[in-house]
């Protein structure tokens, strides 16, 4: 990422609302912003394979693995807002599974970049799809986004639901059952 050309470029927003951007409260702002964008599109910069590397392991196993409850924050792509919300995520192995960790770090990757809420979700499920060969993914995000909250329609408390469901998770509709069953679950129950 251009750093100096992210600053410049939020100087010229600034100074594009009326405002003048080397009062005392905004000069900083614009190293602020581009420090934020690098942070939140860190997801542009990580390698897919260094990613699960190392962390995939052979196992006589073959029932659902679930992890659900992932927080994530993403951009939205078509204003640069925040979509804020829940992962989950689970897979039928075939003959591999994938460190414990390492979901919510392929969750992380792919929402931080400049994103559509379907497309994290498919990307996800492509991802461990095409890394663990397994029976079958099934992938829910659940999220808020703040560009239909506080602009357009401003419906506060609307929530979008994706899913992403491939192999016996979209053939099996007990497989799939027990995956929202999971979900649907409070999180207080479960111990
Ligand atoms: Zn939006």
């Amino acid at each position: 990422m251009q750093s100096e050309r992210i600053q410049e470029a939020v100087r010229d927003l600034l100074a594009s609302v009326g405002e003048d951007p080397v009062r005392e409260g905004l000069r900083d702002t614009p190293k602020r912003v581009q420090q934020m964008y690098t942070e939140l599109l860190a997801g542009y910069s990580v390698d897919p394979v260094a990613l699960v590397n190392g962390a995939l392991f052979d196992v006589d196993y073959d029932e659902m693995v679930v992890v659900r409850d992932i927080e994530f924050y993403s951009l939205c792509e078509h204003h640069l807002l925040p979509f804020i919300g829940h992962a989950h995520v689970a897979y039928v192995p075939r003959d591999k599974i994938i460190g414990l960790s390492k979901i919510p770090r392929v969750v992380d990757m792919f929402a931080r970049r400049l994103q559509v809420q379907e497309r994290v979700t498919r990307q996800i499920a492509d991802l461990l799809t095409e890394v663990l060969n397994p029976q079958g993914v099934g992938v829910v995000l659940e999220a808020i986004h703040l560009c239909t909250m506080i602009r357009g329609v401003k419906k506060t408390d609307a929530r979008m639901v994706t899913s992403a469901m491939c192999g016996v998770f979209k053939h099996n509709p007990k497989t799939r059952a027990e995956f929202m069953a999971h979900i649907r679950r409070p999180t207080h129950e479960e111990f």
